[in-house]
């Protein structure tokens, strides 16, 4: 048998835990949601391997998560009988971090204030080291499923840790106990009221039965029951329910701001629960983030890896649950399946549908979703073909006559001139967008325009889209409905220069630019500023040209 060993923390490990420990002060209650959490996983895991090889379970086939205090000793254990971990999963598992985005999960961890940070602990599910927060060390006993070996890996979280191989006596028959030894100013954690009131408000709704064991020797309690909520009628699920459940599936504090429960019948029977959150997950942006829609077969956990709504839904949060896809294949091939783009299929109508729903019921509520993340659904515009006309009527936008209120397109063209044939944005940094000089003309003839600010609106706009047979046209592209579309102050007074002097005046103008300029002309889109830069009637977007020519394309 080998010795013990110790090994250091990877350099990105060794940073992260300084600073969880160092920079979290408030809410580290967030570690025994991390490790209950961590429990469930390892509980679903064995669940589905014990689908194709159920010798797994043994004589032990029921999940559960068990907390056992003893004070005197000041320890806290957290036990499971899932997947468990061999040596080596132990030093991969919880020596790195294989996660992209941690550096700018660190940065943002270092500016956090208060509870911020720990709402973003959860958020990137680097949950196990959240032990250090309450912990001096941590030893974790484990033993994998079918293994006739275990072992514990054991830290005090400052750069090092040692791994070697365990007595099976002294290991969990099957799964993983970690065993924090409690910091002196965290005594709480033996308390069974901390505990259970901790449990109830974060992880009440994990899928497991919780129980806890209030000293040695004493006999486990259930405080969890570990049932579906997503099995249970709606009409049965409180609002704080819902509430509970959605921050344990997305580790976030927020309320949920939509939710989405609804059983399918029929072709396709499956659940769906899912929430738009109220806020905006730190990685919204990061090209590497993936939907967080959790896939379950028969309330078996199968994988939160597939896309089942669309990347411009990525901010949606939950699960779906089928009753048809066969359970024996492996996961790529669920992931293949038809049943699986019917679900995908239906679930994206279902969310855009209730969105819309919204919208009619609550506008203010809805415009607030929006103004979360509308940047991110006007993706949808150019990657969704299909749903195209159904997002446009999604959008809101802010215009040149809206005072900062939200308007819709039906709204726009509602208000459309007299012979004007596009609907017309302008695109660009939202604190000088309404100050351009782009925009005088169509203010002086009350024509309403879109102030787009968003990195995506430059996107859409050129994807070649109609709203009610009208073009997106840009402010900056030649506008030849100006000239039909009276100004609404006009100053009946002829202009002071001659046609003969304005001609002069181009002709200087343009042997003096050369090259530099492909035309030179009066203008009817100014009526203060002396001039300004336009692009040609069929050419680029300025704003689109200044973006694609810093992508260096
Ligand atoms: P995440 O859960 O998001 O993967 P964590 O830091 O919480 O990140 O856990 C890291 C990894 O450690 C897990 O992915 C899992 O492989 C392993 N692990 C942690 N706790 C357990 C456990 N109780 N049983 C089995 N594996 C575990
Ligand atoms: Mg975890």
């Amino acid at each position: 048998e080998a010795a013990p060993e110790s090994r250091s923390f990877e350099a990105d490990v060794a940073k992260l835990l300084h600073l969880m420990v160092h920079s979290i002060y408030s809410d580290k209650d967030v570690f025994l949601r991390e490790l209950i959490s961590n429990a469930a996983d390892a509980c679903e895991k064995l669940r589905y391997e014990a689908v194709t090889t159920p010798a797994l379970l043994g004589d032990d086939p029921q999940p559960r998560i068990t907390l056992a205090i003893d004070a005197e000793k000041r320890l806290l254990t957290v036990e499971d009988n899932g997947i468990g971990m061999s040596r080596d999963e132990m030093v991969e598992a919880l020596g790195t971090i294989a996660r992209s985005g941690t550096k700018a999960f660190m940065d943002r961890l270092e500016a956090a204030q208060g509870a911020e940070g720990a709402q973003l602990i959860g958020q990137f599910g680097v949950g196990f080291y959240s032990a250090f927060m309450v912990a001096e060390r941590v030893d974790v006993i484990s033993r994998r499923a079918g293994s006739d070996t275990a072992a514990i890996w054991s830290s005090d979280g400052k750069g090092a840790y040692t791994v070697a191989p365990i007595d099976l006596d002294a290991a969990p028959a099957r799964g993983t106990r970690v065993v924090l030894h409690l910091m002196e100013d965290a005594t709480d954690y033996t308390e069974r009221f901390t505990l259970e009131r901790t449990v109830k408000a974060q992880s009440g709704h994990v899928p497991v039965p919780i129980s806890i064991i209030e000293k040695p020797g004493a006999e486990p309690e259930q405080i969890a029951d570990g049932a579906a909520l997503w099995t249970r009628p709606k009409s049965e699920i409180t609002k704080d329910e819902y509430t509970d459940f959605y921050r344990s599936v997305a580790g976030q504090f927020d309320e949920p701001a939509l939710t989405v429960h609804y059983r399918a019948e029929g072709r396709q029977e499956y659940s769906a629960l899912v929430f738009v959150p109220e806020t905006r997950p730190f990685d919204l942006f990061d090209p590497d983030r993936k939907g967080r829609v959790k896939l379950y077969v028969k309330r078996v956990f199968i994988t939160d890896d597939t896309e089942i709504l669309p990347r411009y839904l990525r901010f949606v949060r939950g699960l779906v649950d089928s009753a048809d896809i066969p359970l024996n294949v492996s996961r790529e091939m669920i992931q293949q399946s038809p049943i699986l783009a019917a679900i995908k299929k239906g679930v994206t109508n279902r969310v855009l549908g209730d969105l819309e729903k919204l919208a009619q019921s609550d506008a203010e509520a809805f415009e607030k979703i929006w103004e979360t993340f509308g940047a991110v659904i006007k993706e949808g515009l150019y990657e969704d073909f299909e749903r195209r006309q159904q997002l446009l009527s999604l959008a809101r936008f802010k215009t040149t006559g809206s005072a900062g209120k939200w308007r819709t397109l039906k709204d726009y063209v509602g208000g459309l001139k007299e012979n004007q044939t596009a609907i017309y944005y302008i695109v660009g940094d939202p604190a000088r967008l309404e100050s351009s000089p782009q925009l005088e003309g169509f203010r002086a003839r009350g024509i309403e325009v879109l102030l787009l600010s968003d990195q995506v609106d430059s996107f859409w706009v050129t994807a070649g889209i109609d709203h009610e047979g009208k073009p997106f046209k840009s402010v900056t592209q030649g506008a030849a409905d100006l000239k039909l579309i009276p100004l609404t102050d006009a100053k009946p007074e002829e202009p002071a220069e001659t046609k003969e002097t304005v001609t002069a005046f181009i002709d200087f103008v343009k042997s003096t630019l050369g090259e530099d300029v492909s035309d030179v002309r009066a203008s009817d889109r100014l009526t203060t500023s002396a001039v300004c830069l336009v692009a040609p009637e069929s050419g680029m977007d300025r704003q689109l040209e200044r973006l694609l020519a810093e992508a260096g394309r």
